[in-house]
């Protein structure tokens, strides 16, 4: 029997933009890549041919329950599309012992009392990441913007939801993908329930406030200030960007701070530079 050739990416990403990224019966996001036309007769992988089932629509589909007819017509009308944000997925995150990672940098919180609330990250008030405990069970909640601070990702109360009109998002095993274009990275985020979320690559936006995450390290680029291997164990707040100022426990503080309205080509431009010279944990900003 001939090997099957794996699907390459560009026609993986094509389905995945054409479906929604999502299940196009019902939406959810983790799908396995679904040859419409049965691959032992046409062997040939065509971004047109392949749609995105969920588990469970690929084993009735399997399985005769759900006919090939209905997948057709959900694929010509896919269900993330109709709606906009794909449908909603729960994270099983639990217990008291939570981190977030910026970077390379940690923000962690153990033992956290019933009705605590431990923001690693705030920028103008708000919780960009967010946990909280209520009668025993982990609240995580969590916010990405893009530029125009429109929410391209949102969790609440460990229930994730993204804005299907998006470039390209992909979720696979525990990292979710989102990309503006080819090669840029919008957000990249990888789960580790109970307890752990890293923002692991992309950029973190709000009201013109703009962080650059990279694998050793976030960067400010409104201020050009780096900060690597940062560690804050039990502070109320991580970092906190802007006004209002939390009045509890906060690792560190940016308070006045330019917002984006200049060329952020020459900070960009720096932190390249800075990097070629390796001199990131010399000058982690603290
Ligand atoms: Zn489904």
């Amino acid at each position: 029997m001939q090997n099957r050739p794996a699907i390459p990416d560009e026609i993986k990403r094509e389905v995945r933009q054409r479906c929604g990224f999502g299940c196009v019966i019902c939406g959810f996001p983790l799908y396995e890549y679904e040859h419409m036309l049965e691959w032992a007769e046409v062997q040939r992988h065509v971004a047109d041919e392949i749609t995105l089932l969920c588990r469970e629509h690929h084993g009735m589909k399997t399985n005769g329950l759900l006919p090939k007819e209905d997948v057709f017509k959900a694929n010509s009308n896919p269900y993330n599309l109709q709606k906009g944000v794909s449908k909603n997925v729960m994270l099983y995150y639990s217990g008291k012992d939570v981190a977030f990672y910026l970077g390379n940098s940690c923000f962690k919180f153990e033992g956290l009392p019933n009705n605590a609330f431990f923001a690693p990250l705030v920028i103008d008030g708000l919780a960009m990441v967010g946990f909280r405990v209520e009668d025993d069970k982990l609240l995580m909640n969590f916010v990405a913007f893009d530029e125009f601070n429109k929410p391209i990702l949102n969790i609440v109360d460990n229930e994730l939801v993204y804005d299907s009109t998006q470039w390209d998002v992909e979720w696979v095993a525990q990292k979710l993908t989102v990309r503006e274009a080819k090669g840029k990275i919008l957000l990249q985020l990888q789960f580790e329930p109970p307890g752990v979320i890293r923002f692991s690559k992309g950029r973190v936006l709000r009201n013109g406030v703009e962080f650059l995450v990279g694998k050793n390290y976030f960067f400010n680029t409104n201020n050009s200030n780096f900060f690597g291997s940062i560690n804050t164990v039990n502070c109320a707040v991580g970092i906190a960007v802007g006004e209002p100022r939390p009045n509890c426990g906060t690792g560190i503080v940016i308070g006045g701070i330019n917002r984006y309205l200049f060329d952020r080509k020459e900070a960009r431009k720096f932190l390249r530079n800075s990097l070629n010279k390796k001199r990131l944990t010399s000058d982690c900003g603290v």
